[in-house]
């Protein structure tokens, strides 16, 4: 199982001793299969790869820009760029994003160059509250999935996270029921091997409990309960227990 941490636009150099209780787990044996990523804000990518050094956690990044090379792009960095300083994963296509305007067709450029790049994808899709209303989740993720990994043939380097835009930050998770139908539907739109699937959506200790009863989920994507190392530590163990 994938516990995948995204730190969003927290964290400063202090935050590197919250980490010391996470790396000791990770040596543990309570850590049992799963295993963890850290996607912190860019300013701390090279603090956290020091800080990891000696145990396996992997670090990822919470986006990148959709070019291959280097360009006239200021304030953004590529996926190439991402790999060179030690990522691993990226976060691509996060309703916090979408919801700037980042269209599917950006998401798909940006997840084939960090495919080129060596990087392992995190694709995040989802239907806000208004289209779970419409009874139009279905339609929103296919186009997602459709539009965003269009002409990529390999997806063995790609995640994708089902993240109900209603759900994030909200305290909200899916009924137990729905979200297995919508990963079993995730999973029908691949004809060979599905992807892995990941959910991100207010995880926290409490709720773990439930969401683990899915068991063709293959990790989850956790957001605020991730700054918390305790809490993100329980998650991974409620999870094995
Ligand atoms: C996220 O932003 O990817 C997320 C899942 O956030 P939260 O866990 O805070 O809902």
């Amino acid at each position: 199982m994938y516990f995948i941490a995204n730190w969003k636009m927290y964290g400063d150099i202090k935050s590197l001793n919250t980490l010391n209780r996470v790396i000791k787990f990770s040596k543990s044996k309570e850590i049992n299969k799963g295993r963890l990523i850290y996607c912190p804000p860019y300013t701390l990518i090279n603090s956290f790869l020091k800080k990891f050094k000696n145990c396996l956690i992997d670090i990822g990044a919470q986006n990148c820009h959709e070019n291959e090379t280097y360009g006239p792009h200021t304030g953004f960095i590529n996926a190439r760029m991402l790999k060179n300083i030690g990522a691993n994963y990226v976060i691509i296509g996060h309703s916090e994003n979408r919801e700037k305007g980042e269209s599917n067709r950006l998401i798909n450029l940006k997840i084939k160059n960090a495919i080129k790049a060596k990087l392992k994808v995190i694709f995040c899709i989802g239907e806000t509250l208004k289209e779970k209303r419409q009874k139009k989740t279905r339609q929103i993720l296919s186009k997602q999935i459709k539009l965003g990994l269009d002409k990529i043939k390999n997806k063995s380097n790609i995640f994708i996270a089902y993240e109900p835009v209603w759900a994030i930050g909200t305290g909200m998770i899916p009924k137990t029921e729905d979200l297995l139908k919508t990963i079993k539907f995730i999973k029908s739109k691949f004809k060979s091997k599905s992807p892995k699937i990941l959910y991100g959506g207010s995880v926290n200790p409490n709720n773990i409990k439930n969401l683990k009863k899915i068991n063709i989920i293959d990790g989850f994507l956790v957001g605020g309960a991730s700054q918390n190392s305790k809490k993100f530590i329980d998650i991974v163990k409620k999870t094995y227990s």
